[in-house]
């Protein structure tokens, strides 16, 4: 007997059916002896509706009143849920994340998780019953507002409980059966990993793959917290989200663990930058302020006839006219001549820690990249990672030609998509 959390993602409680089958699922781990707290998502794509709506009476929506909004579509699933539970004859209760003591900074939506009070959860445990949270949720410690997580949040509210609880395991119930070496939406021949290590699925969450939100990651690292990623859809076994490979294991030999894509960048490009020190800094410090973070910068040599330099950087597409604007401000300052917003760009980024102790990786990658005729845009590197930059129309042919350059395609076809509309 034990402490397990398993959190539901809203592909798996899409409709009435689905939020049966997944109660099915957690009746049966109750009845298996466990204890069993239960995250769960919004319905299906209820949180991007939600949005479309918020944007629809009003074009930039004010954040404490979007949290509001967005953390509706949680206590409609939560409460579902424990209903379809009830009707299987077992206790469920549902919770807020206020009400489960999810404490956060009070920067809507992308609040961070300071504190994990979970007493009226633990009670819940106590007489007996299921306890159901609503994800992506928390409540301000400051403002004592509500707030949201960012998107994907859920998978935080999961890890930060289990942590909290000291549950034996954190299980993640998706709509496909693990985490693959890419994204199974557009590599069918992707495989699926039996362990991935916290560093890599770090590179991997913060550079697209958003099968786990990146904070959900850096949290069970923090408290070495084994997460199973697993599909609600079938009872195969997932990947395991771990300190290390075990030894021997089939992943020790892989330079790259996996392929992550992200269509959710912008470039920005500061034409004719004049080539002085601290101009950088003023340029990034004002985009800091604004709160905007930023991926990749890129500069150019100067030009020996004018002195002045073009600085292009990423950024999330979501922040792309608050940074045009903060830059405008600066313009008159900084003395730069314009500049330049373009949304159609695309991001792929290899991850593998095998990549320290093999060379060649780069040059391998950029040769699949030619071969597919995806021209290279930007290039950012760490330890265990290489991302580049493409046009967004590129981007699916160069993760397909990356994969199969690496020899990463499976023979049988396992990657299923069960379901999701991949919005
Ligand atoms: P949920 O609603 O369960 O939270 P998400 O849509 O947030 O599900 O995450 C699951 C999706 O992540 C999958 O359907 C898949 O398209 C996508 N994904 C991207 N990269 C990967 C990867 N490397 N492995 C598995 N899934 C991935
Ligand atoms: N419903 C939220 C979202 O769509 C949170 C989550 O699903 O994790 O982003
Ligand atoms: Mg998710």
């Amino acid at each position: 007997m034990g402490l397990i959390v398993q959190k539901y993602g809203g592909s798996s409680v899409a409709d009435a059916e689905g939020l049966k089958r997944v109660a099915s699922r957690i009746v049966a781990t109750k009845k298996a002896g466990h204890q069993v707290v239960v995250v769960v998502s919004a319905m299906g794509d209820t949180t991007d509706e939600l949005i479309d709506l918020a944007k629809e009476v009003s074009p930039i929506p004010n954040g404490r009143e979007l949290d509001m909004l967005l953390t509706a579509g949680e206590r409609i699933s939560m409460a579902l849920l424990a209903m379809a539970i009830a009707n299987l004859g077992h206790e469920a209760r549902s919770f807020t994340g206020s009400q489960a003591g999810i404490i956060t900074t009070s920067t809507h939506g992308k609040a961070r998780v300071i504190d994990v009070a979970p007493s009226r959860i633990t009670e819940a445990l106590k007489e007996g019953a299921i306890a159901i949270v609503a994800g992506f949720q928390g409540v301000s410690q400051d403002t004592n507002d509500i707030t949201t997580l960012g998107r994907g949040g859920s998978d935080t509210t999961a890890v930060a409980l289990a942590a909290a609880l000291e549950a034996d395991v954190c299980e993640i119930y998706t709509d496909v059966d693990g985490v693959f070496s890419a994204d199974p939406r557009i590599v069918p021949t992707a495989r699926k990993l039996k362990t991935v290590t916290y560093e890599e699925m770090l590179e991997l969450a913060a550079t697209g793959a958003k099968v786990l939100h990146l904070r959900c990651v850096e949290y069970a690292r923090r408290f070495d917290l084994p997460i199973h990623v697993r599909s609600s859809f079938s009872n195969r076994e997932g990947t395991w989200v771990v300190k290390d490979h075990p030894e021997g294991g089939e992943m020790e030999q892989a330079i790259i663990s996996g392929i992550a894509h992200d269509k959710s960048e912008a470039k920005i490009t500061i034409v004719g930058v004049p080539d002085r020190t601290g101009v950088a800094a003023r340029i990034f410090q004002s985009i800091a302020d604004a709160d905007i973070n930023v991926d990749m910068i890129v500069q150019n040599v100067s030009a020996a006839a004018t002195g002045l330099t073009d600085i292009s950087f990423t950024l999330p597409k979501s922040e792309g006219a608050n940074a045009t604007a903060v830059l405008k401000k600066i313009q008159g300052e900084v003395g730069f001549q314009s500049i330049q917003y373009d949304d159609q760009i695309g991001k792929i980024s290899l991850v593998g820690a095998g990549m320290r102790s093999h060379p060649g990786v780069t040059a391998t990658f950029f040769a699949s990249l030619a071969d597919a005729g995806v021209n290279i845009e930007m290039i950012s590197t760490s330890e265990i990672r290489i991302s580049i930059v493409c046009r967004i129309n590129d981007l699916e042919k160069g993760v397909k030609a990356a994969h199969t350059a690496f020899d990463l395609d499976s023979e049988q076809v396992e990657a299923v998509v069960y379901g999701g509309s991949g919005r």
